[in-house]
């Protein structure tokens, strides 16, 4: 018999089709709750959203998720564990946006865009 054997208790795998609808249906929550904002607030609320590609703040034009965007999302998305699972969605698509193949670079990414929903250390 091929395949894991029980023995040593292997975690069971996600299953990615299922995970990837799951992030899908958050962004998508998480667009249409930006959506209704602004059309509440008008062109005074800043959402800190990044340029479609660009992962730069068009706001205040730092390096997205700044300041602003995380604290956004941690109203927006109070479930650490959900933030978390965007923000590594966000990460992926950045990598893949801005070319990024090295490793390094790749690590210094995720620091920047999922660290901070990460559990705080003791
Ligand atoms: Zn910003």
């Amino acid at each position: 018999m091929s395949g894991p054997g029980i023995e040593g208790g292997p975690l069971p795998r996600r299953n990615p089709e299922l995970l990837d609808r799951y992030e899908t249906e958050i962004e998508r929550l998480v667009a249409a709750r930006d959506e209704r904002i602004r059309r509440l607030a008008g062109d005074d609320i800043k959402l800190h959203l990044h340029a479609p590609g660009g992962w730069v703040c068009i706001d205040d034009a730092d390096e997205w998720p700044c300041d602003g965007a995380k604290e956004r999302l941690t109203r927006q998305i109070p479930v650490r564990s959900e933030r978390q699972q965007y923000m590594v969605k966000c990460w992926r698509q950045a990598v893949s946006d801005l070319g990024i193949t090295d490793p390094d670079e790749e690590r210094a990414m995720y620091t920047r865009f999922v660290a901070w929903t990460e559990e705080p250390r003791r």
